[in-house]
């Protein structure tokens, strides 16, 4: 029997959902609630099966307000959650730290653990847990799963995960390297691997996670061996908001110099920075408009963003020693071609080549961009994240 999914994702204001067939991938109905909790400019949508969009102005003054709220909509909009009911529920949980490495079945110990955390991921944590215990609230006959963005990564080796820190940082204060879109790189490393015919656990690959968030990951035979976010989703690449590597100094000469607050920097770092902080905008789409009316700072941006991720290949390319694809994901990664192509640009000589033509053609689902029999795969592959966690979550218990 088909099993559906009920994925929810809770955000500290908001909470997105989707129906997701567990065979096919498919979302039967997706949704988001926003601004839950907040005085005014709440709203909902409810994507159903037609897949028209219903939005409504909506002020919920809590998660479990939020879920009341979807499951009322797959009453009136549909699809009936009598005629198609849920398996299952899984939840995207953000930090599961060095205790989860695979999904698990949600008890009251589980949410001790997730509270436990909170100090990993105190903006958060503390949203997934809401959404953990409304959920049971609503749903108590149903299983549910918590998936974390975190797991995947608990495969990479202590030489990668260790910060060169005291150790009384690394053992009190659980200081090391996590990684994060763990789901993501999971799904899209394990596609890649389906794309060229080979089993999982015979290929490298480098995956590129270009969203509003970015990362970077090296993936030996089906497991995450380096990452580039770290204890926090700041580290890494150049992201929307996010300034990723930074010189970890650059903190005290803000603070000694002109008096900054700790809070004032960590917010501008990861709210202020990247793209909108070089080009004035964190949506990728306005920068490349930018860019094309010649504007300098835009085209600083781009630059600054394609050079990092070249940093970052040629550093993954090292840490694997033989690469079988490199993959391009999300939001940027799927949809646009300049950025793949500054990327990789000048890495013939490590057999990372680029078909132009192929590049710039239509990208509708999982696409080969590089020349046939080059020696590195560049593959573009949509990532779907919700799908791994539904899958993650049949794993869990044991389907
Ligand atoms: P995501 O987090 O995966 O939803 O990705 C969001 C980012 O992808 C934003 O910076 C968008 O500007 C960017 N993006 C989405 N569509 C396009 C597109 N067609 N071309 C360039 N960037 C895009």
């Amino acid at each position: 029997m088909t099993a559906h999914v009920l994925v929810v994702n809770a955000g500290s204001s908001s909470l997105k959902y989707s129906l997701v067939d567990a065979d096919t991938g498919v979302a039967l109905a997706t949704g988001l609630v926003e601004r839950i909790g907040e005085e005014s400019g709440g709203s909902h949508t409810h994507t159903g099966p037609d897949g028209t969009k219903h939005r409504e102005d909506r002020q919920c003054r809590s998660h479990e307000e939020a879920l009341r709220t979807a499951v009322d909509a797959f009453g009136r909009i549909g699809p009936s959650l009598t005629e198609t009911p849920i398996t299952a529920v899984g939840h995207r949980v953000v930090h599961g730290g060095a205790r989860f490495a695979d999904p698990v079945v949600v008890d009251d110990q589980v949410l001790a653990a997730v509270a436990d955390l909170v100090p990993l991921a105190p903006l958060h944590n503390p949203a997934n847990l809401e959404g953990l215990t409304v959920a049971r609230r609503l749903f108590p006959d149903l299983p549910h799963v918590a998936v974390f963005d975190t797991a995947f990564h608990q495969t990479i080796p202590p030489r990668a995960y260790t910060y060169a820190v005291p150790l009384a940082w690394r053992d009190e204060h659980r200081i090391r390297r996590y990684g994060f879109h763990g789901t993501s790189h999971q799904f899209v490393s394990g596609e890649a691997a389906r794309m060229l015919g080979r089993d999982p656990a015979e290929v490298n690959v480098i995956v590129l996670h270009l969203g509003n968030g970015a990362s970077a990951t090296a993936v030996r035979a089906g497991e995450s061996v380096d990452t580039s976010m770290g204890l926090t989703p700041l580290e890494g690449l150049v992201m929307g908001t996010r300034s990723g590597d930074i010189d970890p100094a650059l903190h005290a000469h803000l603070a000694r110099q002109f008096g900054w607050t700790l809070e004032q920097i960590d917010t501008a770092l990861n709210r202020d920075s990247g793209l909108k902080g070089i080009a004035g905008q964190n949506d990728f789409r306005e920068v490349v408009r930018l860019r094309a009316e010649g504007d300098p700072a835009a085209e600083l941006a781009f630059d600054v963003y394609a050079y990092r991720i070249r940093k970052y290949v040629g550093a993954y390319y090292a840490v694997l020693g033989s690469v079988d694809a490199i993959v391009f994901t999300a939001g940027v990664g799927e949809h646009n071609p300049d950025l793949r192509e500054a990327a990789l640009a000048g890495l013939d000589r490590l057999g990372i080549r680029l078909d132009l033509e192929r590049n710039r053609g239509e990208v509708d689902g999982p696409t080969l961009v590089s020349p046939a029999g080059a020696d590195v795969a560049v593959l573009v592959i949509p990532t779907n994240e919700e799908w791994e966690i539904a899958r993650q979550t049949l794993t869990a218990l044991g389907r």
